[in-house]
């Protein structure tokens, strides 16, 4: 387990009342966190959401219009990026085409005048870092995307930054190269321990990959927390619905006891868990369920032990190998669309559309929050 609060001398990086104002852009709000020494971090967010401006600012190629950065516990605003031991990797690789993987890699050493002798090492075990011991001689237009990219990572750390900055490096890569290369990055970050920070829009990767996830909306944090927080206890709507599939029913809280919160949606009495500190008697909210704590039988079965049982008629039912996603119209709750997934291939394909079904959830996964 995380202690808490780290000392520190434990702490690379730490963001203080951050903002960015472009003209009348407010790209970054007044962005505050601190990442200990040799974690992983991902910034998540939908595009616009000012994650790369705020990886930017951490590179020092911008500087913050308000607050202030600080790395290894120094004040960094008037340190610019080459003063910064940070090593990057981005979409666009920069990798120089007509010199081979080695001189790829062996350039950052070159421009800090490391001997030759100790750069022929470090080259060679930072390409085996990247499994491209073997590749060194060829040229990187000779290299697949994914041995390109490893080409890059390596030039990235083999100056042994104290920082390495990922920006979207994995977005031109069809699917399942870029699951890969995730586990790569995961790996290789395990190895060195080197405290990282990745942006994507990507929430599967930011679940796959990291230590810790920040999600940005509008310019502002919403959540900073360990990816099985930020899924499992998203602190709003906005988080819940970014990260994972989650289906809301709109409604106003009728009652408050706890840690519980009863609403009532189109009539019906709800009961959910009160997941927000603003909620209050009365007032509108959302009660949000992810598709796979949904359960489907059919319109006279049984749905034992489940709090909340509605009926639904299927629209439609999508088969996509591992499970099928079903779109569940559901009367009761003022025909709101809900999306389900079956992981269970006893009963894929059970229902089609036009099937009259009956569907239930437990009220510790309703999560409630203000509107
Ligand atoms: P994406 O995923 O599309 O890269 P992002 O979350 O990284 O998006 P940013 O690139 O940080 O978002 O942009 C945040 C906001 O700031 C956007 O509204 C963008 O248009 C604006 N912005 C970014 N850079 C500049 C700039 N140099 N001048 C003016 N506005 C900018």
């Amino acid at each position: 387990e995380q202690p808490a609060v780290e000392p520190h001398d434990r702490i690379a990086v730490s963001v203080k009342d951050v903002s960015m104002v472009f003209g009348n852009v407010h790209a970054v709000k007044s962005a505050s966190f601190d990442l200990p020494k040799g974690r992983f971090l991902t910034i998540l967010g939908p595009s616009g959401s000012g994650k790369t401006t705020l990886l930017r600012m951490i590179a020092g190629f911008d500087r913050p219009t308000g607050g202030e950065i600080f790395i290894n516990g120094q004040p960094v605003s008037a340190v610019p990026p080459h003063g910064r031991a940070i090593g990057m990797v981005f979409q666009k690789l920069a990798l120089f085409p007509h010199m081979t993987a080695a001189e790829n890699v062996a350039f950052p050493l070159k421009m800090r005048r490391h001997d030759a002798r100790r750069i022929l090492e470090k080259v060679e075990r930072y390409l085996d870092l990247v499994r491209l011991g073997g590749y060194g001689n060829r040229r990187i237009n000779e290299l697949s995307g994914g041995q390109q990219q490893r080409v890059a990572i390596a030039r990235a750390l083999v100056f042994e930054p104290d920082l390495l900055l990922l920006d979207e490096p994995l977005a031109a890569l069809d699917r399942k190269l870029r699951e890969e290369m995730q586990l790569e990055f995961r790996r290789i970050q395990k190895e060195l321990g080197v405290t990282t920070i990745n942006v994507t829009h990507d929430q599967r990767e930011a679940l796959v990959v990291s230590d810790e996830i920040i999600v940005m909306n509008g310019g502002s944090i919403q959540q900073k927390a360990r990816p099985v927080d930020a899924y499992r206890a998203p602190s709003n709507a906005f988080v819940a619905n970014f990260i994972g599939v989650t289906n809301f029913v709109e409604g106003r809280v009728v009652e408050l006891a706890g840690s519980r919160a009863t609403i009532e949606a189109n009539g019906l009495h709800l009961a959910g868990l009160a997941a927000d500190a603003t909620l209050a008697g009365g007032k509108p909210c959302a009660g949000a369920v992810r598709a796979e704590q949904i359960r489907v039988a059919p319109k006279d079965g049984h749905l034992d032990g489940l709090e909340t049982v509605v009926d639904g008629l299927v629209v439609d039912c999508i088969f996509e190998g591992e499970r099928v996603v079903y779109e569940i119209r559901v009367p009761q709750l003022g025909d709101v669309l809900m999306r389900v997934f079956d992981h269970d291939p006893e009963s894929h394909l059970q229902f089609g559309p036009g099937d009259a079904v009956r569907l239930g959830w437990n009220a510790r996964d309703m999560h409630v929050f203000a509107k």
